[in-house]
């Protein structure tokens, strides 16, 4: 009998995290958690690790990593517990992890996203920051080292659940007219323009079909993760920007479409659980149980699609220029868009000021090439350094 999968867990504590933690779980046989990640939720990560017993554990500082090192020891696991973004991307890499969740939010799981790349493993792509701010560098980290990417965002899994296996000669060799991105439309869909001065940050988090990290559901309700996943889906899937089309369609059922030239349109449908994607890229090409409950579709009864409107929403605007832009702007994007999400979420901006911010600090950037992780990190601290200018003249 073969050895259960080695996996790497970055985010373990995160929403992703958790059911990807879930799905091993259901499965110990072919699956076992090899190294466990945390930030600030680290009673969380001890708490795991005693459920997981992982051979890794990682933490932020060198006194947390001794503090939960001698817990663990106490409670009679031999976990080795590491520090820092050394650590990250030491079990990112590590021999024997087989594959790397990656799911931690934000810029932060550049470095460790790539180490896993960089050392030809299976990743299982939840963090699309990673992607939309490196993205050519990134791609061609993935061929140049032999990785296998999978995406976990439920859309671009959907996506490529729907392509032919050989998709990577070219979408229009394989008769791809179209890339169609749903989008719930998020909590604020039908709300009138003069109200989104006035939402706060509990409502933006209260997504109506999906429960999420608070960044990401700040960006699903200002639509800028539709944004990042527009960026995301053309270095997926090599395609341009005019070809990935996004559709509000609220029920959240259908995860995305692919328009074929013949008329055909290919959709993946399930119910809004992640770990559907995360049991399909753990055992691809193989699929395995994921204890998401069966579509009832005659419980769902209708599916609904509408245009988006970027008037309301200007993020996705902002994104689809970052990305016709490419060069630093998408890093600059999604620097700007962290900083935003952090100064709405601590109640210092309103939510309609999110895209305004953004904006500022998009127009001020000369877009510039990124030859390499330095120029992209460049991009970034420059995004950061005008986006706190802004946040200090306008923020409360
Ligand atoms: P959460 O906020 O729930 O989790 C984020 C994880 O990252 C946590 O484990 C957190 O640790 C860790 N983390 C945060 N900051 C740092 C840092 N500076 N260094 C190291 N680790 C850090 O987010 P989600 O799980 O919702 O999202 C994770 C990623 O997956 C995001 O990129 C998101 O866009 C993407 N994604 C999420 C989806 C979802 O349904 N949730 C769907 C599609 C994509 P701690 O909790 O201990 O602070
Ligand atoms: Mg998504």
């Amino acid at each position: 009998m073969s050895r259960p999968q080695q996996i790497t867990v970055l985010g373990a504590t995160g929403s992703i995290g958790l059911s990807t933690l879930d799905v091993i779980a259901r499965h110990p046989r072919d699956y076992q958690a090899f190294a466990l990640t945390g930030f600030s939720r680290l009673k969380e990560l001890e708490t795991l690790c005693q459920t997981h017993r992982p051979r890794f554990a990682v933490v932020p500082e060198a006194a947390q990593a001794r503090h939960l090192q001698a817990r663990l020891q106490d409670a009679g696991l031999d976990t080795r517990v590491l520090a820092g973004e050394a650590g990250l991307c030491e079990v990112a890499a590590h021999p024997e992890a087989d594959a790397v969740m990656a799911a931690i939010v934000g810029a932060a799981g550049l470095r460790p996203t790539l180490a896993a790349v960089e050392a030809g493993k299976r990743v299982l792509l939840a963090n699309k920051e990673a992607l939309v701010m490196s993205g050519a560098l990134f791609m061609q980290a993935v061929r140049r080292h032999g990785a296998v990417l999978l995406p976990i965002d439920s859309e671009h899994n959907a996506i490529f659940q729907c392509l032919p296996g050989d998709y990577g000669q070219g979408l229009q060799r394989v008769g791809v007219r179209r890339i169609l991105l749903t989008a719930s439309g998020g909590p604020f869909r039908e709300t009138p323009a003069a109200d989104l001065a006035h939402v706060t940050p509990e409502q933006a988090c209260a997504h109506p079909n999906w429960s999420m990290g608070r960044k990401i559901s700040v960006d699903s309700a200002s639509m800028m993760n539709k944004g990042l996943e527009l960026i995301e889906a053309c270095w997926l899937f090599d395609a341009p920007p005019e070809r990935v089309e996004v559709v509000i369609h609220p029920q959240s059922v259908i995860h995305s479409l692919v328009d074929y030239v013949d008329g055909s349109v290919l959709a993946q449908l399930g119910n809004p659980d992640m770990r559907t994607p995360i049991s399909h890229a753990l055992a691809w090409p193989r699929r395995i149980d994921s204890g998401v409950a069966p579509l009832d579709l005659f419980a769902i009864g209708r599916l609904d699609f509408q245009a988006p409107d970027e008037q309301r929403f200007p993020c996705l605007r902002l994104a689809r220029q970052a990305a016709e832009a490419g060069g630093s702007a998408p890093a600059c994007l999604n620097a700007a868009n962290e900083l935003a999400v952090a100064a709405f979420l601590e109640r210092r901006i309103r939510f309609n000021e999110i895209a305004g911010m953004i904006e500022h600090v998009l127009a001020r950037d000369a877009v510039q090439p990124v030859a390499d992780l330095d120029a992209v990190m460049a991009a970034d601290t420059r995004a950061r350094v005008e986006a706190r200018a802004w946040l200090t003249r306008y923020a409360c």
